[in-house]
């Protein structure tokens, strides 16, 4: 019987396995075809300086509008692209489009851009980067790249000589999704980060979970005596933000001041037309 039942399970768990396995197949046939058809856009959600609400910076997201299954979510899809090796192609179209638009910005402010663990092991990722700068005509200290703290752990000589030739190219390095992973204070002593971005799992436990408003307070005095800027993601109430400003946080992102939009939302420069016959 103890057999019979372990050749049911173990039936039942091949059928699981192959059903997500064919699922994930499918998704990254459809991913592909998207990234060559246009079915992939980027959205661009605004970061506001804490103290004026101006926008200092958009960071790009990408989107993927799924012909049967509508909105798929990045944290679904970009795993599946970064096994594939999807995520490379992808990469590059993500910050050739991200650059192009913020060069074309009525106000000259930052734009941000997540980057893959994959493109720093594969993808020469400072080659891409000066290429895109070039070709967009966008300044270095334009373009912020976001990477999380897992890159960190994984290859940490190997992400930080690339970290470094990125920096001297000029542009600039933020740690995303601050706290939810391992990094301790070595890490952000030892690399070149100009901004932490404190994860929005404890952004949204201002004003209810006491203990999660303490991380936030020792990481915000943390960036302070490291004179790292420091953005608070996923602020979606005024009494977060009130929260945030009176203890120095430099900027927020989030729901309560403007969410993700299409890049044709935001302002574009006048486009100088020579040669246009009057009348
Ligand atoms: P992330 O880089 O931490 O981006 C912030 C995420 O928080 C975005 O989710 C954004 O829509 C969401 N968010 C912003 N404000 C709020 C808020 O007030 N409340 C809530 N609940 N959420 C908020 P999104 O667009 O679904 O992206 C998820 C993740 O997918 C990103 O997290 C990033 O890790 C990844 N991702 C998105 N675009 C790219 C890309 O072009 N390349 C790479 N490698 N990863 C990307
Ligand atoms: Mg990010
Ligand atoms: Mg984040
Ligand atoms: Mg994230």
């Amino acid at each position: 019987r103890a057999k019979a039942s372990g050749r049911g399970f173990i039936c039942f768990f091949e059928s699981e396995m192959g059903a997500r396995l064919r699922e994930r197949s499918q998704l990254e046939r459809d991913l592909r075809l998207a990234l060559a058809e246009g079915g992939i856009a980027l959205h661009f959600q605004p970061l506001h300086a804490c103290a004026t609400r101006e926008v200092t910076a958009y960071e790009a997201l990408l989107r993927w509008h799924h012909p049967v299954r509508g909105p798929v979510s990045p944290a679904e899809f970009i795993p599946v692209a970064e096994e594939t090796g999807l995520i490379l192609p992808l990469a590059r179209w993500v910050l050739e489009e991200a650059c192009a638009a913020a060069a074309a910005w009525e106000r000259p402010c930052t734009v941000a851009v997540n980057l893959s663990p994959v493109q720093f092991r594969r993808g020469n990722l400072p080659a891409l980067v000066a290429e895109v700068l070039a070709s967009t005509g966008l300044p270095a200290h334009r373009l912020e790249l976001e990477v999380t703290e897992g890159l960190l752990i994984e290859d940490a000589e190997g992400a930080l000589e690339i970290m470094r030739a990125l920096k001297a190219q000029g542009v600039r390095l933020a740690l995303d999704d601050f706290g939810t992973g391992y990094s301790s204070l070595s890490y952000l002593r030892r690399f070149p980060f100009d901004k932490l971005k404190i994860d929005k799992s404890f952004t949204q436990a201002i004003g209810a979970d006491p203990g999660a408003q303490v991380i936030v307070e020792a990481i915000l005095a943390m960036g302070q005596s490291l004179k790292l800027r420091v953005t608070a993601e996923g602020v979606e109430t005024e009494e977060q933000l009130d929260f945030l400003r009176r203890q120095g946080c430099d900027e927020v992102q989030g729901f309560l001041l403007g969410r993700p939009v299409p890049a044709g939302q935001i302002p574009g420069r006048a486009v100088v037309t020579a040669g246009m016959p009057a009348g």
